[in-house]
């Protein structure tokens, strides 16, 4: 489980997030839905560890990230271990962020060779059959720049299978793309809800979340305003900046 605990975030005197907290079970599909500069981005890369929090923790299966408590420094992890730990985590951005000079098969073998989990040779062939499961089999040689933008996120989604990881995090993976190329990026993800990974997602497509999400986490000013699973969160909200928000982006 990943458990964010009373998360604070501050930049300067901008306070980013204001006391989150959230629980994602194995399995569980949480998708995040607030408005622009809410703090969205920022709750997935302190998830990722990609940012402390002033105040809080983050524990990702019992281990902590976060590490701070009410000012208190309670235990600070070496880079080896938040390393160890981001392996486990997986991150899809809304700009697939493919090394550009490498083919898609090596896009998708490179981390599990660099982090020796595996060999060249067992690492192409993950690599390939993560491709297939993403519709892109025959693109293995090609290099990212060769693709539509629907076919290099799909990219992006087999790199992040290869590391096994535990969850993945999704930060708005269909916002830079095409109207035409959304629905297919969708597919692949909808594939993962249903085969059971945990996933966090940040995204404004409501359809999909109503389709796919355990819960829905809404964010404003840093804040959770309303959670619950979609029937309640988005068809029956509680909170009128819920209602609001929703009528803009429906
Ligand atoms: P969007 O929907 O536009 O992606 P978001 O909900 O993801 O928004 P964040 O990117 O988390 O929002 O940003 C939250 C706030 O923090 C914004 O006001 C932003 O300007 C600010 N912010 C984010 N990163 C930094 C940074 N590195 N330094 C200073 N301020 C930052
Ligand atoms: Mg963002």
């Amino acid at each position: 489980a990943v458990e964010v605990h009373d998360v604070h975030k501050w930049y300067g005197a901008h306070r980013v997030l204001d006391g989150i907290d959230l629980t994602v079970q194995p399995g569980e599909v949480t998708v995040i839905l607030g408005p622009s500069g809410s703090g969205k981005s920022t709750l997935l890369r302190v998830i990722n560890h990609l940012e402390k929090p002033e105040i809080g923790y983050v524990s990702v299966n019992g281990e902590l990230i976060g590490v701070r408590r009410h000012g208190e420094r309670l235990k600070e992890l070496s880079e080896r271990a938040i390393l160890a730990q981001r392996s486990r985590i997986g991150f899809v951005f809304h700009n697939f962020n493919l090394f550009p000079h490498l083919t898609v098969m090596d896009n998708v073998a490179a981390a599990p060779v660099a982090t020796r989990k595996l060999t060249r040779p067992e690492a192409q062939e993950l690599a390939r059959e993560l491709l297939g499961r993403v519709g892109l089999g025959d693109k293995t040689d090609a290099y990212p720049r060769q693709l539509s933008g629907g076919q290099q996120q799909r990219v992006a989604i087999a790199r992040a299978l290869a590391l096994r990881p535990g969850i993945i995090l999704f930060d708005e993976p269909t916002s830079a793309l095409d109207p035409e190329l959304v629905g297919e990026v969708l597919e692949v993800i909808k594939d993962l809800a249903t085969s059971g990974t945990t996933l966090v997602i940040v995204t404004h497509e409501i359809g999909f979340a109503r389709e796919v999400a355990d819960r829905v986490v809404f964010i404003d000013g840093g804040r959770i305003v309303e959670q619950g699973p979609p029937a309640e969160a988005l068809d029956n909200p509680r909170h009128e900046r819920t209602r609001d928000f929703l009528s803009k982006v429906l």
